[in-house]
């Protein structure tokens, strides 16, 4: 299972109900490292508060890179969503 980085569809930002600037903003060169970091910095998840398992980075444009922290069955449903 790869992490999803990139640009989310209007389907995923939806999904999210978030507004990109509420977001934390993710570093530009987050790699690999860093999502496994930011994964197990124990976030909770944007849609419905449990815990989060997984971090993906959406590239925003004008609002820059952001973290969306979610949990397993979130993140599928986003991942559908795409
Ligand atoms: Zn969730």
């Amino acid at each position: 299972m790869n992490d999803f980085a990139g640009k989310p569809n209007a389907g995923m930002l939806h999904l999210l109900a978030a507004e990109p600037t509420l977001l934390p903003a993710a570093p530009l060169d987050a790699d690999g490292e860093t999502i496994e970091a930011r994964r197990n910095e124990n976030h909770t998840c944007l849609r419905c508060g449990k815990p989060a398992t997984t971090a993906l980075i959406a590239d925003l444009d004008e609002h820059g890179k952001r973290w969306l922290d979610l949990c397993y069955d979130d993140f599928n449903l986003a991942r559908e969503a795409n």
